[in-house]
């Protein structure tokens, strides 16, 4: 249309993975022209590095999303947040379809389960809680906001590892913090298992890489994985 200059495409990555910041880091690579905006939901402190544009912090619901992707100029709405973040993600499926903006999905499939693994497959982190066996010693490997379900499990030795130290004690009775981000291989998440004589790791399916490691390095000690489904 004379006189009007194209919009400039603009593609807004509802993020806080690391398939996000992945998929940020080639977007700003192979569209030098496009903006590319990563939003985050502000829980980690001190996020890695990003590339590209950096929004933080909650929408306001359907009708504020959809109002940023107007506002912005939004092109392009692709969801690569957590699988188990369900809210973001519904939101994103409705703010997309009333504000007129292409949404793709690109949440994780579920890992498959590997011949050597032994996997207790639960649906909820209460019948995770109630499965695992007296005395034992568990990996617990869930965010900070799911750990106060196990603080009745008095017998229960517990290993937390969280990426920011804890605004409050953690409402567990028995339990050592273990600060840091996951290991990148099973060899490091095998010395985590070994050095606390890990007996069971408790998890969700969030599938992808990052998370990964320490189900291999289960497999390879013949530990059972706690596992909470998709539907939990
Ligand atoms: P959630 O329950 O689906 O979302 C709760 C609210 O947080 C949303 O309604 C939204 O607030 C805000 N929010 C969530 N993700 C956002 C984002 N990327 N950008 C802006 N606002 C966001 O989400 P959650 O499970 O708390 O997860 C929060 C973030 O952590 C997500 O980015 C997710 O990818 C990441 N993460 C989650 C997990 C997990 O286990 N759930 C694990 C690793 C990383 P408004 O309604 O105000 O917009």
């Amino acid at each position: 249309m004379p006189g009007s200059a194209a919009a400039q495409e603009t593609i807004l990555i509802l993020g806080g993975t690391r398939e996000a910041a992945d998929l940020a880091k080639e977007l700003v690579a192979s569209k030098p022209e496009a903006r590319i905006i990563t939003s985050l939901a502000g829980r980690t402190k001190e996020p890695a590095p990003l590339a590209g544009e950096v929004r933080t912090g909650g929408f306001g619901g359907i009708e504020g999303l959809m109002q940023y992707l107007r506002e912005t100029g939004v092109t392009q709405l692709i969801d690569a947040t957590h699988p188990f973040a369900r809210q973001i993600s519904a939101n994103a499926v409705e703010a997309a379809k009333q504000a007129g903006v292409p949404l793709d999905i690109r949440t994780r499939k579920p890992w498959a389960k590997q011949p050597g693994d032994s996997w207790i497959e639960v649906e909820t982190l209460e019948q995770a809680r109630d499965t695992i066996p007296p005395r034992a010693r568990v990996l617990l490997a869930l965010g900070s906001q799911h750990i106060r379900l196990f603080a009745s499990r008095e017998d229960v030795h517990f290993v937390v590892r969280m990426i920011d130290p804890p605004e409050e004690p953690l409402d567990l009775p028995d339990h050592a913090l273990v600060l840091g981000r996951p290991g990148d291989t099973p060899a490091v998440e095998t010395m985590v298992l070994i050095a606390h004589s890990i007996t069971h790791i408790v998890c969700r399916d969030s599938g992808g890489n990052a998370a990964y490691a320490k189900i291999e390095a289960a497999r390879e000690l013949g530990l059972p994985v706690i596992m909470v489904g998709r539907k939990g």
